[in-house]
């Protein structure tokens, strides 16, 4: 038996999920909801339960991506984009056209993420 499962027979016709006792109890018991799919409730089925983890997941990785550490990180991807551009303007200064287009995108990166802030 598993960390986590309740002691004693499971009740038939109810969802054989393990639940932790409320308060500030250790035990767990049989979930006494009923069982309506694959023996759980509809909240304990493991899909039910994948899906919610899953939406949990998005809305932290959701929230991580506005996060100043983020947002740090983009602009130091692209401060690393423009010492590159920097660099080819030592290296070809023939291109200049060229080097003024991708200077111009990088830049315009920069706009569309402030956007979004
Ligand atoms: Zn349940």
């Amino acid at each position: 038996m598993a960390y986590g499962d309740h002691t004693g027979p499971l009740r038939a016709g109810y969802c054989k999920a393990s639940v932790h006792e409320r308060g500030m109890g250790v035990r767990f018991y049989q979930c006494e909801r009923k069982a309506v799919k694959d023996g759980y409730c509809k909240q304990h089925h493991p899909d039910a339960v994948a899906a919610r983890r899953k939406a949990a997941d998005e809305r932290y990785e959701a929230k991580w991506a506005q996060s100043p550490v983020m947002k740090l990180v983009a602009v130091r991807e692209r401060h690393a984009k423009l010492v590159i551009a920097l660099e080819s303007i030592r290296e070809e200064h023939a291109d200049m056209a060229g080097l003024v287009a991708y200077v111009t995108s990088v830049l315009n990166d920069d706009k569309v993420s402030d956007d979004h802030a």
